[in-house]
């Protein structure tokens, strides 16, 4: 269950067992000048990361999950293998029939179980290069951001920190970067189309009053600093010692992003609560992350408050995603808006159903009524106006008249 199977170099594509995860993957395509992008931060499975959809640091250019897996082989509750693009096939367009692969990537393992995934890959950039930006505000941050993208700049990724998380970041990973609101930004494509990408940023960027970029150009100190991102997890956690962390995950539209942040970060303050933010902002996505003293009931309460405020804010801005999952890390509970995503998850699910259930029934009645009785009845007729016109002989308008030609029909459909 661990194997690279079907590399496909020059389609793009390639095969994968449940156990590789995507830096096993990736290492693999070194030499062949490709890779996979999709990149959540931690060293998931990929069919794991079908299961759930993942996005992550590339997102914005790439895409998530659901517009990277082509075909999946799912074993259902009732040992079935379905190949939800047909067995064998690699098509990219999902428009023909049924998007039975979109159905799967998302459904985090309740519809089967994933035991291969094929992927779409991409050629490794000519030239990559991230930097790092400051700001004054969070606000110019994220109004950065959003003009960077309105300008139809190909970010690779946009990732957005506050001067909370930077201070983390610093400590746990020797950086010495200054302590304000902060974009990590990453520019892929040729030397020509980089320069042009990178002038429009900085002059986005300056316009904003963010600070001069500061380069990271070499492979070493790329993945120090995208390390640094990823490792923010464990440099918030890190900030008191004991305490457990807990994440929200708010995804709003793009342009309300600014407005939620600002008023995240002034609710915890009121609020008392330590909670470094780091965001996918390119995809209106950004994760508080709570670090909490489990021990004490009145911090527990605060952070209980604190979800349910941003919960039902988030709702209210036009919400794709708040942590609906209980992942609670220890925590007595912090329900954010579980109930609500539940019950509209289930709803959502009830109505596909019922509609499926009224589908086929339309569909077994034109099978089992329609096509055996009415449509032989309808055919006789016009069987008898072709006898009369000297286009059917006897023995032909005999053999269709007969029930032959229900049961005929009735095959075929069957
Ligand atoms: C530090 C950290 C940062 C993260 N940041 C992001 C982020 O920025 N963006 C983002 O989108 N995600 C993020 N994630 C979540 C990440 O995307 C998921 O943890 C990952 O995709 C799940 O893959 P896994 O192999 O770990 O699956 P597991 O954690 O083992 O399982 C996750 C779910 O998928 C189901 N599942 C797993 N394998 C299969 C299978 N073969 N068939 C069917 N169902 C299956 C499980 O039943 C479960 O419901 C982050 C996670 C970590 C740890």
């Amino acid at each position: 269950m661990d194997q690279i199977l079907d590399l496909h170099p020059e389609d793009f594509d390639v095969t994968v067992e449940p156990a590789v995860t995507r830096k096993t993957l990736n290492a693999y395509l070194r030499d062949t000048g490709l890779w996979f992008p999709v990149d959540p931060g931690a060293d998931a499975s990929l069919c794991g990361m079908a299961a759930t959809s993942a996005s992550g640091t590339n997102a914005v250019r790439y895409g998530t999950m659901r517009e990277n897996v082509i075909n999946l082989e799912v074993v259902l509750a009732d040992g079935t293998i379905v190949h939800t693009a047909g067995k064998g096939r690699r098509p990219r367009k999902t428009s023909a029939g049924y998007n039975l692969t979109n159905l799967f990537v998302g459904s985090e393992g309740t519809l089967g179980i994933i035991t291969k995934t094929t992927l779409r890959l991409y050629g490794i950039p000519e030239a990559t290069v991230s930097a790092v930006c400051s700001f004054a505000s969070v606000q110019a941050a994220v109004d950065s951001t959003v003009q960077i993208l309105q300008a139809g700049v190909p970010i690779a990724r946009i990732e957005f920190l506050d001067d909370v998380m930077m201070d983390a970041c610093n400590r746990f990973s020797s950086l010495s970067y200054p302590v304000v609101p902060t974009l990590f930004l990453e520019f892929h494509g040729s030397e020509r189309s980089l320069e042009e990408q990178v002038n429009v940023t900085e002059e986005i960027t300056q316009s904003n009053e963010g600070s001069d970029f500061q380069w990271a150009r070499d492979a070493e100190t790329r993945s120090r600093l995208w390390r640094a991102r990823h490792d923010a997890w464990y440099a918030a956690q890190a900030l008191r010692p004991g305490c457990k962390a807990y994440s929200t995950d708010v995804c709003v539209p793009l342009s309300r992003l600014p407005q939620i942040i600002v008023e995240t970060k002034e609710d915890l303050m009121e609020s008392k609560l330590t909670g470094p933010i780091a965001g996918h902002v390119g995809d209106g996505n950004f994760h508080c992350l709570m670090v909490v003293d489990p021990s004490d009931p009145d911090e527990l309460h605060r952070v209980h408050l604190f979800t349910e405020r941003l919960g039902s804010e988030d709702l209210e801005l036009g919400l794709i995603c708040p942590d609906h999952r209980p992942v609670f890390l220890g925590l007595a509970s912090v329900p954010l808006s579980f109930p609500e995503m539940f019950f509209l998850d289930i709803s959502s699910l009830m109505l596909v159903f019922r509609g499926l259930n009224f589908f086929f029934f339309i569909f077994l009645t034109c099978k089992q009524v329609f096509f055996p009785f009415l449509l032989p009845s309808l055919l006789k007729p016009v069987c008898a106006a072709l006898h009369g016109k000297g286009y059917l002989h006897d023995g032909g308008l005999k053999f269709l008249k007969s029930s032959c030609l229900s049961s005929a029909i009735k095959v075929l459909l069957t």
